[in-house]
């Protein structure tokens, strides 16, 4: 099982999905979410936060090193690590991509009664068609892609 979360960020304006990958760190490793509207009220500490397209994830980096090395895991734990890995990470490809990609599900559901292949090259074409635009914009996991 995979955890996932829904917090808030420091403004309360905007909430991004995040996923916790096999579950391996706590929901309490997210000391603070950024927003691009609340992106201002803090400097960036490089050695415990990630930065993508406006939005900082702030790491409790004791806790992160703590249920990872519990884990068995012996890499430097850095917050990129933890991001890149998936430990604590977007669920999809930015804050949310997860409701995007549950927007487009609905919008389709007509069509996956009628016709399903149709409905798997629709999916499929709009999913790399959003792909290629979060690559564009700069999203960290979108550019592997
Ligand atoms: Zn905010």
């Amino acid at each position: 099982m995979c955890l996932h979360q829904k917090p808030a960020c420091v403004c309360k304006r905007n909430k991004a999905y995040i996923f916790h990958r096999d579950s391996v760190l706590p929901e309490r490793v997210v000391i603070n979410l950024y927003c691009p509207e609340c992106r201002d009220r803090t400097n960036r500490d490089q050695s415990t936060m990630i930065e993508d397209v406006g939005w900082l994830i702030e790491y409790d980096m004791e806790v992160a090193r703590f249920y990872l090395e519990l884990k068995g895991v012996d890499h430097p734990v850095t917050p990129e690590f933890i991001f890149d890995e998936g430990y604590c990470t977007w669920y999809g490809m930015s804050p949310n991509d997860l409701e995007e990609n549950a927007r487009v599900h609905q919008e389709l559901l007509p069509l996956q009664k009628k016709d399903k292949l149709l409905y798997f090259n629709e999916l499929k074409r709009i999913r790399l068609a959003q792909f290629a635009e979060l690559k564009k914009a700069g999203w960290r996991k979108a550019q592997n892609i």
